[in-house]
């Protein structure tokens, strides 16, 4: 069988993953296209994210279908970073720590324990006296974004992927309703199929490439990483605290978070407002007050008009999207993975992601 050629548009978790299945596959043959030097654009949300596996508290107000699709990829990761590790010989930062809730809003789900401040500091000797209640979300998990990127990127290379750094996409080629290729500085290059995980530029694509679709947008998000000696992490699991998160990782990087902002593209970041999250962080963890501030930075969540992903083919044929991740893209990615690629090789997704059809959008597009 001849294979498909498929260019997939954005180099973050969801590109890199979707492509990664694709080789896999043995049906296609795959080129990435980023128009930064992967893994590191600025802006980018995958860069910029925090790495939490947060499938109970990301989704206490999520619609069903939405909390069974968190789900479903949250029995998806240890398997998923198995092989990710195994393929791409470097570590994901997947480790399951849990997640203590120790801020008053947050009200208790299925999989969350209440705890006194005793019983928390039995988990987190490092959270302040003053906290006298939590919850324990002992399932929750999470990756180290950064090094997910890389593994992926090597794993996907190894099974046969193309990668194309500094190469943007002006714009996705259509002839008589159906994908011929994608337009880069270069010209015309055909595939037989695109995949457009651009994240949260994949509204803009399309727009300049006349084609309907969701209007995906940016949401801001701005993080700082404190650094200290990984043998000496004064917090080991996630912690929700009042105004801020705590993702400590692996290497001894702790990443605080974040704002969340209608502010399209702007990546000015807010001094004021990151000194704000690290002291919400240190009333939680006072200890953290000494270690020292390695990054402030911010990236783009992909945002649609429902909150929910868009996922599968709109408008040409020929064409899968793979965007609409939000604040969970780190989570959803095994299943996104999965999704995009059985889309782009047989025009389906898979049944848990049918809510999430690209095709809801058709009328306002
Ligand atoms: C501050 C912050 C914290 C977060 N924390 C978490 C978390 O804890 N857990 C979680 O699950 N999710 C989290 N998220 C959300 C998660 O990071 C995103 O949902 C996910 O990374 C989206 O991945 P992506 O690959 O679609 O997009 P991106 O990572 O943004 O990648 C898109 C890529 O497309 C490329 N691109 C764009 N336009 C073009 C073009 N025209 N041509 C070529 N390339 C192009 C970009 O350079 C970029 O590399 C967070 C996000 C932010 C911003």
């Amino acid at each position: 069988m001849k294979r498909k050629t498929i260019a997939v548009i954005g180099g973050g978790v969801a590109g890199l993953s979707a492509a990664w299945r694709l080789a896999q596959s043995g049906r296609a043959t795959v080129t990435v296209f980023d128009s930064g030097g992967l893994p590191a654009r600025a802006g980018a949300a995958t860069w910029a994210s925090a790495g939490m596996i947060c499938a109970r508290l990301e989704m206490s107000d999520a619609p069903p279908a939405l909390a069974a699709f968190a789900l479903s990829a949250r029995a998806a990761w240890p398997a998923f970073a198995a092989e990710i590790e195994r393929a791409g010989g470097i570590s994901t930062g997947y480790a399951e720590c849990g997640a203590l809730v120790v801020r008053g809003d947050h009200a208790p789900g299925e999989g969350v324990v209440a705890l006194d401040g005793a019983g928390a500091r039995v988990l987190e000797p490092g959270l302040s006296a003053d906290i006298t209640r939590a919850f324990w979300a002992g399932d929750e998990a999470r990756a180290d974004p950064r090094w997910l990127a890389l593994a992926l990127r090597r794993a996907a290379q190894q099974a046969g992927v193309q990668v194309v750094t500094e190469t943007r996409v002006n714009r996705i080629a259509e002839s008589g309703g159906k994908v011929t290729g994608v337009v880069t500085g270069e010209g015309v290059v055909a595939f037989d199929h695109v995949v457009l995980a651009a994240g949260a530029w994949s509204g803009g694509l399309l727009k300049v490439s006349n084609l309907p679709g969701p209007p995906i947008r940016p949401v801001k998000g701005q993080v700082m990483s404190l650094t200290g000696d990984p043998r000496a992490i004064p917090v080991r699991r996630i912690v929700w605290a009042e105004g801020a998160y705590i993702a400590p990782h692996s290497d001894g990087r702790i990443v605080i978070g974040a704002t969340q902002e209608e502010a399209g593209f702007d990546m000015t970041l807010d001094e004021a407002a990151l000194d704000r999250l690290r002291a919400h962080a240190v009333r939680a963890v006072p200890s953290l007050a000494a270690l020292k501030v390695a990054e402030r930075t911010c990236g783009f969540r992909p945002a649609t008009g429902d909150g929910l992903p868009a996922l599968g083919g709109l408008g040409p044929e020929g064409l899968t999207l793979a965007s609409g991740q939000f604040r969970n893209g780190i989570l959803f990615a095994p299943l996104i993975a999965d999704a995009a690629a059985l889309h782009a090789l047989e025009g389906l997704l898979p049944s848990l992601a049918r809510p999430f059809a690209a095709g809801r959008f058709a009328e306002a597009a």
